[in-house]
């Protein structure tokens, strides 16, 4: 088991440097499946901002000169660093996550290695010129970068930001958030092993009010990319717009899966249900609105009743489930579970009671809800957590409809007897994403939400555009 207080967590990583705040405090790093503390950790100021953002302003004169192949190779050697620390990666995520580790190995670990890579091959990109008539198109790196990223997928949040803008030749200063900052320690000192040159890469751990907010508004950041909320999302846009630099935003979800009159009832309800319940339901991409044909309600709710009591709680090996990520999380769950009962939908299994046996640690029932309607908050606002809503349909019209009347776009699932015919209902949801039949999450492809989910793009090719400028060079016809 690592031990976090052998870790540089009293620092910042500046200029290359693991550094002292200049005036920020130690915050406490608490493990959400037992209480204890695991370590702690400085907070940064604004001052260490401006510090942190100099460095990146000197290193962003050599980077974004450097070659594809020299930026590969430093990103392939990175990808071989995590792979050396996947222990401590995983440890990081999941003492202060709650994830169990057999589970984080492969749902947060694996697949930000693979996009390290994936990025490190698509470096040269960056060297592709392209002709329109009499003009020449060349790419350039935007510049000197702010990344704030939330707790729910903290290794994942940052390698879908740090990855494309190493690749891009951009510099960057990353902000994790309070509750889940040890995956970025263990990632500075990789960065730090393999001699990415001082500046390019900067930690910057803090409050979102400060850290984040000064990262936002700073006049010498080009761009900040956000995943979290929506309303930070919101407040970092307005904190950046003086400023007129690009902003990202991976917001939140209330996402649907339709089940069409023709699908596998069993096979879909229990996907669906285990999409809500992993990671404790802190997936921003969770289908958290199960939409069911009305002729076939009943027979759904039974099965996601029996798939809600057969999750095994904890972080142990045969545990699906941990806790929730923080005491502040788990009562904002357990509120809605309250306002779910009072708002009268039925309450099929689960509750706001602390499970039997789990008297240490944020864990709550997996809890399923029946006789919902759409415009009850259970099924409007994001619970982040382990609840799940089904929600009868007449037809298809009727299930579009509910599926798009929600103020978010992030997600989307559809299952049908098979992925063509599933295919014209995907087109019908506004959503940047749609699972069909239980398909799996793809590092190669585009991730990003419509409406109030966001703007732009993560992952994929698309991931890497987000960092790049585009000169276009007029010649003389
Ligand atoms: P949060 O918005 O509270 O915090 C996210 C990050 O923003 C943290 O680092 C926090 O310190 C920082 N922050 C908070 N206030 C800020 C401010 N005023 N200015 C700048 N930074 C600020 O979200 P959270 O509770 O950590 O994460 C959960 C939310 O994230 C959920 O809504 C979830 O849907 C969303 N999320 C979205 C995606 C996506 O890709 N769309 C992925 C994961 C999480």
């Amino acid at each position: 088991m690592t031990d976090f207080t052998q870790v540089h967590t009293d620092k910042l990583y500046i200029n290359g440097q693991w550094q002292d705040s200049r005036g920020g405090d130690l915050h406490t790093v608490v493990n959400p499946a037992n209480e204890e503390v695991i370590c702690q950790v400085i907070q940064g100021s604004a001052e260490d901002v401006d510090a942190a953002v100099a460095a990146s302003r000197t290193a962003f004169k050599c980077w974004k000169n450097s070659s594809a192949s020299d930026r590969a190779a430093l990103m392939n050697a990175i990808a071989d660093g995590m792979e050396k620390r996947k222990e401590d990666l995983i440890q990081a995520v999941s003492q202060a996550l709650g994830c169990p580790a057999h589970i984080t190995r492969w749902l947060h670990v694996d697949g930000p290695i693979y996009a390290m890579r994936y990025y490190a091959e698509r470096a040269s990109i960056m060297e592709k010129t392209e002709k329109a008539s009499h003009s020449l198109i060349i790419r350039e790196p935007i510049g000197v970068c702010g990344f704030i990223t939330p707790w729910n997928y903290p290794l994942h949040q940052f390698v879908g930001k740090v990855a494309p803008a190493l690749a891009a030749g951009c510099t960057m200063i990353c902000k994790p958030s309070e509750t889940t900052p040890l995956q970025d320690y263990v990632m500075a000192e990789i960065i730090d092993s393999v001699g990415l040159p001082p500046g390019v890469f900067n930690l910057v751990p803090g409050a979102g009010p400060i850290v984040g907010a000064a990262l936002s508004s700073h006049p010498d950041i080009d761009m900040v990319s956000f995943t979290g909320s929506t309303r930070a999302g919101i407040e970092v846009a307005k904190a950046a717009a003086p400023t007129v630099k690009r902003v990202t935003q991976e917001l939140g979800g209330k996402s649907p899966l339709i089940i069409t009159p023709d699908a596998d009832l069993q096979a879909a309800v229990r996907w669906g249900c285990e999409d809500v319940f992993i990671n404790s339901g802190q997936t921003c991409t969770a289908l958290t609105r199960m939409l069911v044909p009305a002729d076939r309600y009943e027979e759904a709710v039974t099965i996601a009743k029996q798939v809600a009591e057969e999750v095994a709680l904890g972080t142990g090996s045969d545990a699906f489930m941990g806790p929730l990520s923080s005491a502040r999380q788990r009562d904002i769950v357990r509120g809605y579970i309250e306002k779910g009962v009072a708002e009268g939908a039925r309450l099929v299994t689960g509750g706001p009671e602390t499970p039997e046996g789990f008297d240490r640690g944020y864990y709550v029932k997996p809890t399923v809800f029946a006789d919902v309607n759409n415009d009850m908050a259970i099924a409007r606002e994001e619970i982040f957590g382990p609840v799940t809503c089904l929600i009868p349909y007449k037809d298809m019209d009727e299930a579009i409809a509910i599926a798009n009347d929600t103020e978010y776009g992030l997600s989307s699932g559809v299952w049908a007897k098979d992925a063509e015919s599933a295919l014209p209902v995907v087109r019908r949801i506004e959503a940047g994403l749609c699972f069909v039949n239980g398909g799996d999450f793809n590092y190669d492809a585009p991730f990003g939400g419509y409406k109030r989910s966001g703007n732009g793009r993560e992952f994929g090719e698309a991931g890497l555009d987000e960092f790049i400028e585009l000169k276009s060079v007029q010649l003389p016809a």
